[in-house]
């Protein structure tokens, strides 16, 4: 019968064409929007780009048109989110009143976003004894997108608590803790649904002394279904030349299978190290050291350097603990009360081994899949609001803005210029840099170009 797609708040009604002229056997798209000149100008692209068998212009009020369509089973609901300041901590109260979530500022930011409009969307489905399964959440860019399919069954929805975390991050070393919502216990075919009990950490960090801050709750369950992504990722390499952007879907769809599923949130490396102020072990030495201890590592999709695993905050100081060892901290240098200073002053009860296993290094990265895209132009992103008496930006600020661009372009060029020259420190093994370094690593490689 092929699909039928409504977009709720169409604007110029851009992507239902795109949806028109690139995806084949759709039945119907309406493209809404409560704004009479919107609706006119959908009307008009729709014509203008021959999709009018198609695309059907409508001007009602999005939730109205919605609300109508309620009585539909097993719809999938996609939703874009660009108010990323709100969702990403800047201000934890409103996020609470939009989303019914309290954003914090953290490394993790960007894949909380998502797991704050997932919470958003199973809390409402339950209310219609709906709830929700992801099919793919990504952070791309300024925005967030998830695909949630959302079906129907009271017996699922008794589940939906016990599926919420709340976060305790502490805002001294950063290191963070889940508490679940609820607990659901399984004996047999018997499940009992009783209160969590907690909490997870006590009034001050084990780690660092520091308090903790409460972030949530989120969702804490799988972001993606596995094998939904593989089903795209294969319809889209078997195709390359079908969409423009085929190339980033398939490196960011690759690094997405590649994810820890059971696993929310990540640390950063750099943070890590920034934290007790020494030096950044490599990505790759790292995520070494924490397989060999026996633990799950994975990227993520949300952050460049981001570091996704199992392993409990203690086992990670502990490897911080051991990298500092071989690249000491200057120990006068540390105030008492710093996270630094305390983390630093216990001894590590695991022996970290920093030895690169070949399983260290993910197949997205071996394969140079472009994972993580740069911005295409300058001034490329969402602009400044439009100026209500329709003037421009003003010509000082312009003026600003195209220096600070200038600048960081040159220092891109630069940097880049210098990753084709060895590294003279690394060559002696004294470089602390690791994938940092502007310089290259990569001897074999340098040396067969000079
Ligand atoms: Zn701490
Ligand atoms: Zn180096």
């Amino acid at each position: 019968n092929g699909l039928r797609v409504l977009e709720g708040l169409a604007a110029s009604g851009l992507r239902s064409v795109r949806f028109a002229l690139e995806v084949p056997g759709l039945r119907s798209i309406t493209a809404n929007d409560f704004s009479a000149k919107a609706a006119a100008l959908i009307a008009r692209n729709a014509q203008h780009n021959g999709v009018t068998h198609l695309l059907q212009a409508s001007q009602r009020d999005a939730s109205m048109l919605m609300y109508e369509m309620r009585g539909k089973k097993d719809r999938l609901l996609c939703v874009t989110c660009t108010d990323m300041a709100v969702m990403a901590g800047n201000s934890g109260e409103t996020c609470y009143s939009k989303y019914g979530s309290v954003s914090i500022k953290a490394k993790y930011c960007h894949e909380m976003a998502l797991r704050i409009i997932l919470h958003s969307l199973d809390q409402r489905a339950g209310v219609y004894q709906r709830y929700i399964h992801p099919l793919l959440c990504v952070s791309v860019d300024f925005y967030i997108r998830v695909f949630v399919r959302v079906h129907t069954g009271q017996a699922m929805v008794k589940n939906s608590a016990s599926k919420q975390v709340l976060v305790y991050n502490c805002v001294g070393c950063g290191s963070f803790h889940f508490q679940r919502l609820g607990k659901r216990t399984t004996q047999g075919t018997h499940i009992k649904y009783s209160a969590a009990t907690g909490p997870p950490v006590g009034a001050e960090c084990e780690h660092c002394g520091h308090r903790h801050q409460l972030g949530g709750p989120i969702w804490g369950e799988a972001l993606h279904d596995v094998s939904f992504v593989q089903k795209v990722l294969s319809a889209v390499s078997g195709n390359p030349s079908r969409f423009g952007t085929a190339r980033r879907i398939e490196g960011m769809l690759s690094m997405v299978t590649e994810e820890l599923e059971d696993v929310p949130l990540y640390y950063t490396v750099d943070n890590l190290s920034s934290t007790v102020h020494c030096s950044t072990p490599p990505l790759l030495q790292f995520r070494s050291a924490l397989l060999h201890a026996g633990h799950r590592v994975s990227l993520s999709h949300a952050c460049k350097n981001a570091l996704k695993t199992d392993a409990p905050p203690r086992v990670l100081w502990d490897v911080m603990r051991c990298w500092e060892k071989s690249n000491p901290v200057k120990r006068d240098r540390l105030s008492e009360s710093s996270p630094a200073h305390h983390i630093l002053s216990t001894e590590p009860i695991l022996q970290a081994c920093f030895d690169v296993r070949e399983d260290a290094n993910p197949q997205s990265r071996r394969r140079h899949l472009t994972r993580f895209q740069e911005n295409p132009e300058p001034f490329w992103g969402p602009k400044a609001r439009a100026n209500a008496g329709g003037g421009g930006i003003s010509s000082d600020l312009e003026d600003r803005r195209k220096q600070g661009q200038n600048k960081r372009k040159n220092q891109i060029t630069d940097a880049t210029q210098l990753k084709s020259f060895p590294c003279k420190r690394f060559r002696k093994g004294k470089c602390t840099h690791g994938e940092k370094c502007c310089y290259s690593h990569d001897l074999q490689q340098t040396d067969k170009m000079e």
